[in-house]
């Protein structure tokens, strides 16, 4: 339980109404900011007065998963209004308090490094990346179906990474009766692709490499899917790239030749926020009730 702990949540997307659901059920005290546009009301949690000395309390906060913009505005889509987190607010948050992010930038890891409070930017945990790869491939399942007129079964498919999302892309879609190859750029990682009983292609060293497919799945967050491998293409080819913004494809030449192309982003907070959301809740449960418990114990 987080009976004792005090949570605000500001801003984000339906993934942070299933951590605000969480956090009241597990009987922490949650504080919202961010959520004034939203039909349904939190009856547990509190509003977040930003002049107040709630600030003094809080055990963590839980920003959205793009965390802050450069100049420190968390965005929300259930608030027309702009929120902004100051250091001098940030300042006044308990030493023990943890900030949780999605993805961080130069300008929340600077901020806290001044504030002297802890980051987590939860996608960069193994767990979250892995707990949340499979809404991700369940959310690529989809946008491929809705965008090809022929079966995954029987298909073509080049995923390129195999990392945390690639690896689920890959088996997934190789059981689902795809001929699968993997683009990968060590040894290890192609060995793996062997072992997996599919075939692995060595993105180091693509000259004479066949990258004819149906559907191109890419995870690389670098630009990989250029204009000498759009090229290789047949027109009714579907390119989907799942890496963060922009992406790694040549967009505008994909589009030149006639290939559709999508970066789909964010697909987790879209096909299964609640599970989404779920994960999330569960690893910031972890961390607060394994950092800050003996600091509450003390204090109380
Ligand atoms: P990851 O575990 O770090 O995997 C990335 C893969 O890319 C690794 O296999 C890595 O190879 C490979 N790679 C990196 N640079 C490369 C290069 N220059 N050439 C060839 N391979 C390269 O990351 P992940 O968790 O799978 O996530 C992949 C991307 O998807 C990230 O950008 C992440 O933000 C994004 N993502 C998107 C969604 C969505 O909804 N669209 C959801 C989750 C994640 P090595 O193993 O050799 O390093």
């Amino acid at each position: 339980m987080l009976t004792g702990f005090h949570v605000a949540v500001i801003g984000g997307d339906a993934r942070q109404i299933e951590i605000i659901r969480r956090l009241n059920g597990w009987g922490a005290t949650v504080y919202i900011a961010g959520f004034n546009q939203l039909n349904e009301s939190f009856t547990e949690a509190i509003d977040l007065d930003f002049e107040s000395d709630q600030v003094k309390q809080l055990d963590a906060i839980i920003l959205p998963i793009p965390g802050m913009d450069e100049e420190g505005n968390v965005d929300g889509i259930f608030s027309n209004r702009l929120i902004s987190i100051s250091e001098d607010w940030l300042k006044k948050t308990p030493e023990h308090c943890l900030i949780f992010t999605g993805i961080s930038n130069n300008y929340l890891n600077d901020l806290t490094k001044r504030v002297n409070r802890s980051l987590i930017p939860l996608m960069d945990r193994d767990d979250v990346a892995i707990f949340n790869s499979i809404p991700t491939v369940e959310g690529t399942l989809m946008l491929v179906i809705q965008h090809t007129d022929f079966t995954i079964h029987g298909s073509r498919v080049i995923v390129l990474g195999l990392g945390r999302v690639g690896m689920g892309l890959a088996r997934t879609f190789d059981h689902l009766g795809a001929e699968v190859s993997v683009g990968v750029r060590s040894s290890k990682s192609a060995a793996r692709v062997y072992e997996m009983g599919l075939t692995p292609i060595d993105m180091t060293n693509l000259q004479d490499v066949d990258l004819e497919c149906d559907i191109l799945l890419n995870t690389v967050p670098q630009l990989v899917v250029d204009a000498s491998m759009i090229k290789q293409l047949p027109s009714h080819a579907l390119i989907l790239d799942l890496a963060s913004k922009p992406g790694g494809t040549d967009f505008s030449y994909a589009d030149k030749r006639g290939i559709k192309a999508i970066l789909a982003p964010g697909l987790p907070g879209i096909v299964a926020p609640k599970t989404a959301g779920q994960i999330i809740a569960d690893v910031v449960y972890r961390l607060l009730s394994k950092n800050i418990r003996k600091e509450i114990d003390h204090d109380a």
